[in-house]
């Protein structure tokens, strides 16, 4: 039995090197940050070796018994990280990352066809909560779902909570969906509650992103509102890659969501017999997000919480004293939304320049753009660089090297032979690239 570096200098190499990227750069993706080292050990251990289909106690294969007292004690600390009652709340820990759970709970309270309601991918949302175009059904869920997604008001970046209800009425949703992958607000989990129960729908709560920062109690708690709630667990959590199911005991709208949702992850669709589907749980992940949940009942997680939304507020001011516009006009979690168009630039240049300058984040659509593949603005998150000890004026001088880097995409699309987003990442790619001194100066500053 060799080490890594034995076995394989191959992809040892490649990862060492992962790991320079992952050191050296500014990590700015709001859906992403740095586990620590215990959750780490607990992934790369010996728990990946072992199957165990079903539930604690209650397994379809033999030599489960630390599985199911590792399982136990994970479903413990999810419900004790976010401060749930045992009684009311149960929850799910298998599903093998955030678009399976979704898909799970879909398929555990509603039929083939039945309406649902999630914020539009343009507009912040996500793939897994059902984008339609006007061509395609693009996500599993808006091929097997109906889909009627809502929208914000584009005169204020928030969700327009009217037009949702005015459409909810018409349209009859059987679920509405809180939560985004690109919304720098706090969801109205009370009016979206009064909807769903005007229209006889379940309220979901996709809390991905926040899930850090609702376990730290620093942002609005979807617990109070929904019937259930997903989320993964790698995000603000700060755990491994992986998903998690949290349901209300009681019965909703005459449907028993525990043995639902329990039966549509197993054998529902994390089923290993049949060859389409990826398998039983995945233990070394379960292993990894019961330390990570350990973590987040700490002072110290609380602390760091509060820290990502105070660098992001940071980083919203500075953004704004240097003439950006932000959707929403701030930011109340850990992520800003620049609107990059009134500069006469758009997000995916800007993403490609700040990345060979090794600073990592997204391109990301704004209200109003017209296209997905070259929109109007990036999306910054504060979680990454928080953990690596950043505070707000380390952020403030991130601004300002976004804003360098802004200038130099400006310069670049100014020159390039063409005006296509190609013609910008041929000009950029070439050895003559007349901006590579300027580009390799601010990389080398912000390494
Ligand atoms: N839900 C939201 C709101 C997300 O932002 C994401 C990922 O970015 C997901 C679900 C999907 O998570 P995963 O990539 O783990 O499937």
């Amino acid at each position: 039995d060799h080490a890594l570096n034995d076995a394989d200098p191959e992809v040892h190499d490649i990862i060492r090197k992962e790991k320079d990227r992952q050191f050296k750069s500014l990590e700015l993706i709001a859906s992403e940050n740095f586990t620590s080292r215990a959750v780490m050990e607990a992934v790369g251990s010996c728990l990946t070796n072992k199957y165990s289909e079903g539930l604690p106690g209650k397994r379809y294969y033999g030599g489960n018994e630390h599985i199911d007292e590792l399982e136990t004690l994970c479903q413990q600390r999810a419900l004790a990280a976010f401060h749930l009652d045992g009684n009311k709340w149960g929850v799910n820990v298998q599903p093998l990352s955030g678009s399976p759970a979704n898909f799970e709970v879909y398929t555990a309270i509603l039929k083939p066809h039945d309406r649902i309601m999630g914020l539009d991918l343009p507009h912040g949302g996500h793939l897994s909560h059902g984008l339609m175009t006007p061509k395609r059904r693009v996500s599993g869920t808006s091929i097997y779902f109906e889909s009627m997604p809502y929208r914000l008001d584009e005169s204020t970046g928030l969700v327009d909570y009217d037009m949702l209800e005015k459409t909810a009425t018409l349209f009859r949703p059987k679920l509405i969906i809180a939560g985004a992958s690109a919304y720098p607000r706090d969801f109205d989990y009370p009016h979206m509650r009064k909807i769903a129960d005007s229209v006889g729908a379940f309220l979901m709560m996709d809390m991905a992103h926040i899930s850090g920062l609702v376990a730290a109690s620093v942002v609005g708690d979807p617990f109070d509102y929904c019937d259930v709630v997903t989320t993964t667990t790698h995000k603000s959590l700060r755990g491994p890659r992986g998903g998690m199911i949290f349901f209300r005991k009681d019965p909703v709208l005459g449907v028993d969501l525990e043995s639902a949702i329990n039966n549509a992850v197993f054998p529902g669709l994390q089923v290993s017999k049949t060859p389409t589907h990826k398998g039983g749980p995945h233990n070394h992940t379960i292993g990894g997000l019961a330390v990570c949940l350990k973590h987040a009942q700490s002072p110290a997680f609380k602390t760091y919480q509060k820290q990502v939304i105070s660098n992001c507020r940071a980083l919203a001011k500075r953004l704004g004293e240097l003439g950006y516009r932000l959707v929403s006009g701030g930011s109340d979690n850990h992520l800003v939304l620049v609107d990059l168009r009134p500069m006469g630039i758009d997000g995916a240049r800007v993403e490609k320049i700040l990345d060979l300058a090794s600073i990592t984040l997204n391109k990301n659509s704004v209200p109003g753009d017209k296209s997905a593949l070259v929109p109007g603005g990036i999306r910054i998150g504060s979680p990454a660089m928080t953990t690596r000890g950043f505070k707000q004026s380390e952020f403030m001088a991130t601004a300002e090297l976004i804003h360098e880097g802004v200038q130099i995409s400006l310069e670049a699309k100014s020159l390039a032979s063409g005006p296509k987003l190609q013609d910008f990442l041929k000009f950029v790619a070439s050895p003559e690239f007349p901006l590579q001194d300027k580009l390799s100066e601010l990389k080398k500053r912000v390494e």
